[in-house]
Parts: structure tokens; C-alpha cells; sequence
């Protein structure tokens, strides 16, 4: 078989590239070093009957009209409004910090100072990076800011990170704002549903195409190498000359050939336990690590479409520091940017260019912090751009 397009990997970014090739007519082969597609989204019914996302919890959220049309294609939805709750002073509140939050950890008199000195300066129903916050001369919403960073962000950031917020990305806490309002959802975003069947079903509907072959259980490297000094690709030894769209880690395809770039990785410890075990989706552990050694506790069942389960499955998530060869810690979850790391990240960009058929989509080939509606924003746009090429 002779393909018209190699795509390396089978999330969302290698999913819908390979999909629309599939569908413009050219012969596809997707390469996926796992055993199942889906890349990160990857989620089946465990023994609990429990929907479990193996590589973290996945909630599906956006503005865009254009990827909720694309993806309604392969599924129907049901509404979720995802809330998380985290760990201050011993309590459960609600995150992002907003001003309910502000009412349960303040007594009556100093929460109604607070609220409104907020309310005045940046106005109802808005957001501000604690970032931001901090830079205010205020004294009183000051002292507001440093209480939030310690207790939302510093012990956090340094557990999930081993940096400090101020050492990280500004984009990464951002994530995050401190919310002037009363929605005490993560999200403020218009469309907020989650895949009825799942989201593998996603995969498996829009990869089934006849011009798609998958190839599980492959790495890239025992069928595509890259030729640095004649710029070619090669496929089983052999010069190839359709499209290579590679949607791993950047600094791999090169063998690390301008250094090695940084991510951080993560440990699920799942267990089972009776009927609830939280009262939100998410339960963010804000504390030291000494206190608690895990960022997050995820239950699963909090997400489902009324579930009626005796059982309900919960993951404690650990972070770590990404090392292909460790035992815990070995998938690149989140790239680190810091300026040093753009640079080298900009110089691989530039190697890719000097290939005139190498096309970089996705979380890791771009090092960037994607949601997974600006991935499939991102791959629908790369493909209109290369398909011509
Ligand atoms: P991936 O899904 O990582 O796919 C890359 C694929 O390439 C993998 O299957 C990998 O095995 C394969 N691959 C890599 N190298 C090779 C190789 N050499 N050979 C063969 N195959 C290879 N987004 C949201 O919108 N909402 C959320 O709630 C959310 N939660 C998240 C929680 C966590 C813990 C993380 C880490 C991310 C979260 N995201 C969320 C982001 C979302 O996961 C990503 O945007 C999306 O999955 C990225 O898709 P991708 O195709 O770029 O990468
Ligand atoms: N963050 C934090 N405390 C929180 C929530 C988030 O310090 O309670 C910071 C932390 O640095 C985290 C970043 O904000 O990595 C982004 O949070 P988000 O929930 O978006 O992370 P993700 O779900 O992508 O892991």
C-alpha cells in the first residue's frame, strides 16, 4: 500500500488531520506506539461501570461553533458543568476563588469589606489573574492577594510544577483567575457538554474510514526516520514523499538533537470506594505537599449522565518530573516554558522547516498548553493549510 499521508500519533490532533485527508481521498496510516487510539482522551467503562479517563480528567468546554459542529459529527452530548472545590485552611471551597469562596473562609464583617473593595475596583462578574491581583497598592487587597496565592496557588503550582508561580509561564495561572462573581464553575465557557457514549467512541467513529489504516503497538521510530542531512523522510528505509503529520513530542522525532525540551509528567492512583467519595468532580488538594503529597482527586462519577452505580472510582494524581525511561513519570503531560526553553523549542521549529513534507500538530510537536477544542481548532486549520502543499 502506498500512503499519501504518515500522521504519528492518534489524539485528537493525529484523529482529525488523518480524518479529513481520509475524507478528501488520500490513503492514510496512522502510527500509535499504544495499544488504543485516542491519544490522552482515551476513557472506557471500568469494573465499577464507571466512564474512567485513563490520562487525567477531560472536560469538554469551548466558544468555538466550529469545532462543536466538527465533533458533533462523531457524537450526541449531555450537559456538564464541571465545579471544583479545593482544600483551604481545612475547608472545601469553591476554586477559582471567587467570592462565595471568599464568604466561607472570612467572618461576616471582613468578607463583606473584601467583597465589595473588589466589586468597586474591577467590577462584578470579572476575572483577574492572581498575577494581577497582587500588583494592586490596596492594602486590604493586598493582603486578600497574598492569602490567595499562598493558600490557592503556591503550595499547588509548587506540588504540580516544583516551580513557583512567579517562575512559571504568567499564561499557566491565568488558567485560573480569581473570579469576581458567584459562578462557581471552572468554566464560564458558552458550550459546556460532555460525549455521550464517551469520548474513544469520538475516535473510533471518526477514524473509521477505508482510506485509514491504524497501526497500534508502533513507534514512529521502527517505521519512519528522519534523514537530518538530506532533509528526507524515510518510511521502512525508503524516501518518502506524501506527508509525514507528527503530533509527538518535538525534541524525540529530532533524537534530541538540540537538547532535550522539559515536561511534566503524572501518576493516577486509582481506588473504589462506596457510593460518593467527594462533592465535586474535582477536589483540589491547595495544601503543602507535607500535608498532602497529590494535587488533585478526580471522581469520575461526578461527570456521568446519572449514573445509578453502587461503586463509585476515584484518582489521586501525583505530580512528576517527565523521564521516558522511569517507572512512574514516563508520558509527557504538560511542556514546560520558560524563555531558555522557547528558544530551543524555536530552534526545532526551524530544523522542521527545512523539510519541505514534515508537519508538527498538537499538545507536544507544539509545546503549547492546548485545551482540546483549540487542538481540534488547530488540527481542522493545519490541515486546510498543508493539504494543498
Ligand atoms: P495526545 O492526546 O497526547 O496524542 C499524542 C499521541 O501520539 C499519543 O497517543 C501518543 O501515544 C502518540 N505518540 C507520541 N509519540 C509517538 C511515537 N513516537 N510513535 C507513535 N505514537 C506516538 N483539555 C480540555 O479541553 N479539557 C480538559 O479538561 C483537559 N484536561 C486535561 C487534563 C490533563 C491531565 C492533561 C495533560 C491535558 C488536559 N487537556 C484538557 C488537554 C488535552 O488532553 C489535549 O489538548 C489533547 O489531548 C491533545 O491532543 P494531542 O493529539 O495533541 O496529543
Ligand atoms: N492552579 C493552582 N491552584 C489551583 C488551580 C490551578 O495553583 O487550585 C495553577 C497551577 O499552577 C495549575 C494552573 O493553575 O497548573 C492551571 O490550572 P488548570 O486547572 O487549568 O490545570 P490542568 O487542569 O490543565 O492541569
Amino acid at each position: 500500500m502506498k500512503y499519501d499521508v504518515i500522521v504519528v500519533g492518534s489524539g485528537y490532533a493525529g484523529s482529525v488531520t488523518a480524518h479529513k485527508f481520509a475524507q478528501d481521498g488520500k490513503k492514510v496510516l496512522i502510527i500509535e506506539r499504544r495499544d488504543h487510539i485516542g491519544g490522552n482522551m482515551y476513557d472506557y467503562i471500568d469494573e465499577n461501570g464507571v466512564n474512567y479517563h485513563k490520562y487525567g480528567p477531560h472536560i469538554f468546554h469551548t466558544n468555538s461553533d466550529n469545532v462543536v459542529e466538527f465533533l458533533s459529527q462523531f457524537t450526541k452530548w449531555y450537559p456538564y458543568e464541571h465545579r471544583v472545590l479545593g482544600k483551604i485552611n481545612n475547608q472545601f471551597v469553591p476554586i477559582p476563588f471567587n467570592l462565595k469562596s471568599i464568604e466561607m473562609l472570612f467572618e461576616e464583617d471582613k468578607a463583606e469589606r473584601l467583597k465589595k473593595i473588589l466589586i468597586d475596583t474591577y467590577g462584578m462578574e470579572t476575572k483577574v489573574p492572581i498575577l494581577e491581583l497582587r500588583k494592586n497598592d490596596d492594602d486590604e487587597i493586598k493582603e486578600l492577594a497574598e492569602f490567595i496565592y499562598e493558600k490557592v496557588f503556591l503550595y499547588y503550582t509548587m506540588k504540580q510544577w516544583d516551580l513557583s508561580p512567579e517562575e512559571i509561564d504568567p499564561a499557566v495561572t491565568g488558567r485560573v483567575p480569581v473570579h469576581i462573581s458567584y459562578d462557581d464553575r471552572y468554566f464560564q465557557d458558552k458550550f459546556q457538554n460532555m460525549p455521550k457514549d464517551g469520548y474513544t467512541k469520538i475516535f473510533e467513529r471518526m477514524l473509521n474510514h477505508e482510506n485509514i489504516d491504524i497501526l497500534l503497538n508502533t513507534d514512529r521510530k521502527d517505521l519512519v526516520t528522519i534523514d537530518l542531512e538530506n532533509k528526507q523522510i524515510l518510511y521502512k528505509g525508503e524516501v518518502f514523499d506524501g506527508k509525514l503529520v507528527y503530533t509527538g513530542a518535538i525534541d524525540e522525532l529530532f533524537d534530541y538533537h538540540l537538547g532535550k525540551l522539559p515536561y511534566r509528567s503524572l501518576d493516577f492512583v486509582i481506588e473504589t470506594h462506596d457510593d460518593y467519595f467527594q462533592g465535586s468532580g474535582t477536589v483540589n488538594y491547595n495544601t503543602p505537599k507535607e500535608e498532602d503529597a497529590f494535587t488533585r482527586i478526580t471522581e469520575y462519577k461526578h461527570m456521568m449522565n446519572n449514573p445509578k452505580l453502587e461503586k463509585t472510582t476515584i484518582a489521586v494524581e501525583y505530580s512528576y518530573p517527565y523521564d521516558i525511561d522511569a517507572e512512574k513519570g514516563n508520558i509527557p503531560y504538560y511542556p514546560i516554558f520558560t524563555d531558555e526553553i522557547k528558544n530551543r523549542y524555536d530552534e526545532y521549529v526551524k530544523l522542521t522547516k527545512e523539510f519541505n513534507n514534515l508537519h508538527l500538530i498538537g499538545r507536544l510537536a507544539q509545546f503549547r498548553y492546548y485545551n482540546m477544542d483549540g487542538i481540534v481548532e488547530a488540527a481542522l486549520k493545519e490541515y486546510e493549510n498543508i493539504k494543498f502543499k
